[in-house]
């Protein structure tokens, strides 16, 4: 039989995420900055990256920032730094990327995974306490596409058992919850600045933020191999530090942040009104946004019904649109964490979502000729869908 899609019809391509755009909007100065670095002699941390570290927690609102090798070492080192470690529970969502629940593992302890809200994606506040046990130590909100989560009732059960609360913000550098950006909305935050992420570096970097000068130490400690004084060793760390180059690019960025975050919900709202207007709604359930949050759209993930889910992707890229999937397959189902015992069936909310969600093009640059376009495409999947039923 031959396939039924159409051809791909001769339009520009439209990428998923542009992180060229910002190179290209920005080149003298990180040209600049990069030719500083190399003239420098100072390749890791120094002062380019301590200057990093300040502005970024001023961004965030937070008073100490540890710049890193990734936002998965973020998790690492803020987990360690809290003491967290073999025998400890930590509660994570299981709709998320792979990082948030593998730091816990990586330090010894057991991720405990709580389900999904269906309207945020985020973990569900209602059904945390039912899953603390003597061993639970923290909690760890994942700010899940740019969106907070409901850190407020997330806090009270966290209060109320003495727990951390440990903010995987990786996706949501900016985001807001009532007013406050996160980094600063629980013990500990972790920051990722790998290329697509809202800040994005020339390479892996990521950072820590918090308000406690006893874990900004002992963070810092971590993340050279455990020693405040050199060769003297008083944890077993890790080499978890941030490159000088990055730390600069991101210091030519990071002025431009807010204003990247303005494109990308004015983006939202276009999407928004496009599918609207295309009748698409019926079919593709928009990303709901809290009156009370500011959801910064490092992604734009719609769900459609789940048989509609793979050969719209497919029809997608068939036509040159960027699409990816976050996040196929839950995290209690993943194998390397089968030693954890759940079952297909444990998180009913996370498993439907990995059957539905479908993240469009969006990035600060993307153009409304550009997303038309993602629309259009998504438009004629649907026509023809209903076709072949008929
Ligand atoms: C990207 C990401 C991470 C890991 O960040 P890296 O910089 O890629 O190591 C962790 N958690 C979430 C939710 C992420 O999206």
């Amino acid at each position: 039989m031959k396939p039924t899609s159409t051809a791909p019809t001769p339009s520009a391509p439209v990428p998923l995420c542009d992180i060229q755009a910002q190179y290209r909007g920005l080149k003298d100065e990180i040209d600049t900055a990069v030719l500083r670095v190399l003239g420098s002699g100072q390749a890791i941390l120094g002062p380019e990256v301590a200057a990093f570290e300040q502005e970024a927690a001023a961004f965030c609102g937070a008073r100490y920032g540890i710049g890193c090798g990734s936002g998965t070492d973020a998790l690492v080192l803020a987990l360690r730094a809290l003491g967290i470690g073999p025998g400890d529970e930590v509660i994570v969502p299981p709709f998320t990327f792979f990082a948030s629940a593998s730091a816990v593992a990586r330090i010894g302890a057991k991720p405990v995974f709580v389900d999904v809200d269906p309207l945020t994606f985020n973990i569900d506040p209602n059904q945390i306490e039912a899953k603390i046990t003597p061993h639970t130590r923290a909690i760890m909100p994942v700010h899940l596409f740019g969106q907070c989560c409901d850190m407020d009732a997330i806090g009270e059960i966290a209060s109320d058992h003495r727990l951390y609360m440990v903010e995987d913000a990786a996706q949501s550098f900016g985001s807001e919850y009532k007013g406050k950006r996160c980094g600063t909305l629980g013990a500990v935050a972790c920051m990722s600045f790998y290329p697509t992420k809202n800040l994005g570096a020339l390479g892996d970097a990521g950072l820590v933020t918090t308000d406690d000068p006893d874990l900004d130490k002992r963070l810092r400690a971590l993340r050279v191999h455990g020693s405040e004084v050199k060769y003297y060793h008083k944890y077993v760390g890790y080499n978890m530090r941030l490159d000088a180059v990055h730390a600069a690019v991101l210091r030519v960025k990071l002025p431009h942040v807010a204003g990247w975050l303005v494109a990308r919900e004015e983006a939202a709202k276009r999407y928004d009104a496009l599918i609207e207007g295309a009748n698409l709604h019926g079919f593709m359930r928009r990303p709901v946004a809290m009156p009370d949050r500011r959801h910064t759209f490092n992604q734009y993930v719609v769900r459609v019904p789940a048989h509609h889910r793979d050969p719209l992707v497919k029809h997608l890229k068939d036509n040159s649109v960027g699409v990816e999937v976050y996040y196929p397959l839950s995290l209690h189902q993943q194998e390397c964490f089968k030693y954890l015992g759940y079952r297909t069936g444990d998180f009913p909310t996370s498993e439907q979502s990995t059957g539905e969600v479908v993240a469009l093009p969006i990035f600060p640059e993307i153009t409304e000729a550009q997303q038309q376009r993602v629309v259009e495409v998504c438009s004629a999947y649907l026509r023809q869908a209903v076709r072949r039923a008929a």
